[in-house]
């Protein structure tokens, strides 16, 4: 069934693009999506990219100073107490520099083939650019990838340039030796070849461009990452264990990636069920309307009677927006007599669309993204006009997920 709801007012066909969710770079020191877009606050904007700095950033940057201070007391006794701690601040933040600076030549490479980086976060574990895609090719996911330990390196040899032009001055000594070291150690520790660590990038990149398939390489990749989080997690208890607490961090390290190469190896999973499928193949052709002028009493005992959850509201025939059960919910109970859905429904200009051809696996996506349960299918072919077909949900995506999974050698030969 064929809805034709915007004759009265041309509706522009423009489908709203929530941000999807990203796939991310995820560096140093590790790694782990879990933080909302732009969370953090906002410090600037770097070749358009904004920057933020995570909560988490001021305890890690609390630490290393002080680390880094009381090895200057260790190495340096005869500087006062003020130039342990103000040397050991100017190294604290050059060291954030040094892991932004890595991030945006990520992005740069990244912006280079097109692919828009959205937001740079530094976090506990050092940074995350995220980018807007994946990479089409898999030459492309190899320089991105190689750019940051390069980068790194890049400081690691300036830092040792500047201690070799230095040799007289100990504070420039010591924070350019502390820098030259760190940076290295970046450098190859982002070189293991386990995803998501960037060795694992290129490793993936690798067998990516030598069997053609991004699913098995990343399954690949995946497995390596899980094997080197093993190795550090168990080669820190063993440390921890005899002594040496230090060790803690890896441990907790290894534990992150654990994490994350388990993800990417689950989303890679998804891919393949979600493969092939546009909105059309999962959505409900059936898309049930309210007036506008109705109350949410009157809508609720509309919910309960049809146990339909999403309703399009018009009103003479022209659409005005969306109304379901979680937009019922925000309104207190005690006001649905007296309030209309027209007064609570999402309007129309706020709804977020699809059309029947959008990859299923981008437009969960953005459904988890936008954090909402349904989006209606709008097609602009035929005459122009352009037309609700049909509305997806959440469930019905999930649904097909497992069915294709549990069906997983048919559906592969499909
Ligand atoms: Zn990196």
């Amino acid at each position: 069934m064929r809805q034709k709801l915007w004759e009265a007012s041309p509706f522009s066909a423009e489908v709203k693009r929530a941000p999807s969710r990203l796939p991310f770079w995820s560096c140093a020191r590790l790694i782990r999506e879990r933080m909302n877009r732009g969370s953090g606050l906002r410090i600037g904007k770097i070749l358009g990219i904004p920057i933020y700095l995570h909560s988490t950033w001021v305890f890690i940057f609390a630490a290393i100073t002080w680390i880094i201070a009381s090895q200057y007391k260790r190495d340096h006794p005869n500087w006062t107490d003020i130039q342990h701690y103000a040397v050991g601040v100017l190294t604290s933040l050059l060291f954030f520099a040094s892991v932004l600076f890595h991030e945006l030549s990520h992005s740069v490479v990244a912006q280079h083939y097109k692919i828009r980086v959205v937001s740079i976060t530094l976090f506990l574990f050092g940074g995350l650019a995220r980018i807007e895609r994946e990479p089409s090719k898999a030459i492309q996911e190899f320089n991105i990838a190689i750019a940051g330990p390069l980068a790194s390196g890049l400081l690691s040899a300036g830092f040792f340039g500047l201690a070799v032009l230095f040799p007289y001055s100990q504070s420039v000594g010591a924070l350019a030796k502390w820098l030259c070291w760190t940076n290295l150690s970046l450098a190859v520790f982002n070189l293991l070849p386990g995803f998501p660590l960037d060795g694992g990038r290129i490793f993936r990149a690798m067998v990516w461009g030598t069997t053609g398939n991004f699913e098995k390489a990343t399954r690949v990749a995946g497995a390596s990452g899980k094997l080197i989080a093993y190795a550090m997690i168990l080669g820190g208890v063993w440390q921890v264990v005899h002594g040496n607490t230090q060790m803690l961090w890896t441990i907790l390290i290894g534990w992150f990636i654990l994490n994350a190469a388990q993800e990417s190896v689950a989303q890679v999973a998804i891919r393949q069920a979600l493969a092939g499928l546009s909105a059309a193949d999962v959505m409900s052709k059936e898309v049930p309307t309210v007036p506008g002028h109705i109350t949410l009493e009157e809508y609720s005992a509309e919910v309960l009677r049809t146990g339909r959850r999403c309703h399009l509201v018009v009103n003479a025939d022209r659409l005005i927006g969306m109304m379901n059960v979680h937009t019922l919910n925000s309104v207190p109970r005690n006001e649905w007599a007296h309030n209309s859905v027209q007064a609570a429904m999402i309007p129309r200009e706020k709804i977020l669309w699809t059309s029947p051809e959008e990859p299923l696996l981008r437009l969960l996506e953005r459904i988890l993204t936008a954090d909402v349960n349904q989006m209606p299918v709008v097609s602009g072919a035929g005459d122009g006009a352009p037309q609700i077909v049909g509305i997806v949900t959440r469930d019905s995506i999930l649904r097909v997920m497992q069915t294709r999974s549990e069906l997983g050698p048919l559906a592969a030969s499909r």
